[in-house]
């Protein structure tokens, strides 16, 4: 059996890791979902979101903190999931994830260090391993729990990403602003979501 790793970042360590943080890439299955797959005879018919994860996104993107999603599966639902969000980039089929998260930090011109990704499972390792801000939810296996910096209170699709998006934009000051731009009364979130083009 493997055991959390001994010493995880400090409070401070942590705080600082995050707030140099300017791109948040998600793994979709088991991080942004429960990991469950639902199908019918013609193969993937459904994926499980959370709807507080989703809102945690658009608040980081408003801020001015994309997000982008990496996985080995492709479905098109996770397009579909990803143009609501208004996410930077959706890549999707990608098997070797290291390759595929250091040609999105250079198409976004963002360095490693100023990058979070969370991951769930064994082929999240090699990405993991690139960032500055590597995090996992809690129910992530355990070598990807061991390897990170930060293993959130929440299991993958229930909260999970929230909590990365608070972390940061917590770290950098930015979370307060966040909430009150979200329940601004004139529904300016709202408007600014609908809109908010999206790229590949
Ligand atoms: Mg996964």
């Amino acid at each position: 059996m493997v055991t959390e790793a001994p010493s995880k970042p400090g409070k401070e360590e942590l705080t600082s890791r995050a707030a140099r943080v300017r791109l948040l890439v998600f793994d979709v299955d088991g991080v942004l979902t429960d990991g469950g797959l639902y199908y019918g005879a013609q193969g993937e018919l459904m994926k499980r979101f959370d709807v507080k994860d989703g809102h945690a996104l658009v608040m980081a993107r408003l801020s001015g903190l994309p997000a982008a999603v990496l996985t080995a599966r492709t479905s098109s639902i996770v397009e579909v999931r990803g143009r609501e969000l208004g996410l930077a980039a959706v890549l999707q089929g990608r098997r070797d994830k290291g390759a595929a998260l250091e040609e999105l930090l250079q198409q976004l011109g963002v360095s490693p260090e100023a990058c979070a990704y969370m991951g769930d499972d064994h082929n999240d390792l090699a990405p993991l391993s690139r960032v500055g801000l590597a995090a996992c939810p809690a129910d992530a296996v355990p070598e990807v729990r061991q390897e990170v910096h930060f293993v959130t209170q929440s299991p993958g699709g229930r909260g999970a990403a929230r909590e990365l998006v608070e972390l940061c934009l917590k770290a950098s000051g930015r979370w307060d602003d966040a909430v009150g731009l979200m329940r601004g009364a004139d529904g300016r979130g709202a408007q600014r979501v609908e809109q908010t083009p999206y790229s590949r």
